[in-house]
């Protein structure tokens, strides 16, 4: 039974902190951009943690991966005012090889410990493809096992890795986690109200895609997932409150 987080049924979430960990720019403004800007909409202070600069997102010859990290940066920056989101945070890790290494942990380790998110979303690592024609990408894997490792155990555990603990972070324990393009979601929010924005947000990544290309798929998947829970677009994820 899906858990519904519509306007007319509560309960929803109602997060205070969240944490939107992605492996690229863009990733978090196709799979979760509705449900950040709901959250934030009641008050969220809502971040966003990214990887990778998502800096060989280019096929254009005359584009070097340095000038395509600052485009990129300042387009996800511009996206997640879109949502009346806080700020997006870069890991610096290299895109397009990403890897689930302790060295990724521990930067998401000390993020989470430095915000202290009561809610993290992060993609869900154990999707490889989809239907007949989508991969999904390596780097997304990776970001998603990664943040969880970093939420169970590192972030509640000041001995894993203690430099981190050094200097006055403290351990930090998350309460919520949302994995977003799930394999078997359990929790639909309802973003018909909020369907604008995410397109706005999802406009502002101008070196990847014009609008007018992703919008139909986008309101696609959108309505796929709204019809599960009677509304018109909704964001699925499946949720996870570890003990
Ligand atoms: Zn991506």
């Amino acid at each position: 039974m899906p858990y519904y987080s519509g306007e007319e049924k509560p309960p929803i979430d109602r997060p205070q902190r969240v944490m939107v960990i992605m492996a690229h720019p863009d990733d978090a403004d196709f799979t979760v951009a509705g449900t950040v800007a709901r959250w934030a909409q009641a008050g969220a202070a809502c971040i966003y943690v990214l990887c990778t600069d998502g800096n060989k997102g280019s096929d254009d010859p005359a584009m070097t991966p340095e000038r395509l990290a600052i485009i990129r940066r300042e387009e996800q920056r511009r996206a997640l005012r879109q949502l009346g989101g806080q700020d997006v945070w870069f890991l610096g890790f290299e895109d397009g090889v990403l890897e689930p290494t302790l060295a990724l942990r521990r930067a998401l380790t000390e993020a989470i410990c430095r915000f202290r998110p009561d809610t993290v979303v992060c993609p869900d690592p154990t999707m490889r493809w989809a239907g007949d024609e989508y991969i999904n990408h390596p780097d997304h894997r990776a970001a998603g096992e990664a943040a969880l490792a970093a939420i169970f155990p590192s972030a509640r555990n000041r001995h894993i890795f203690p430099e981190l603990f050094a200097n006055g972070l403290a351990p930090h324990a998350v309460a919520t986690v949302y994995l977003s393009a799930a394999l078997q979601p359990d929790t639909y929010i309802d973003i018909t109200a909020t369907m604008d924005r995410k397109l706005a947000a999802l406009a502002e990544h101008r070196s990847q895609f014009r609008l007018e290309e992703v919008e139909p798929f986008v309101r696609q998947w959108g309505e796929q997932n709204g019809a599960v829970i009677g509304v018109r677009y909704a964001e699925a994820f499946k949720v996870i409150r570890p003990r």
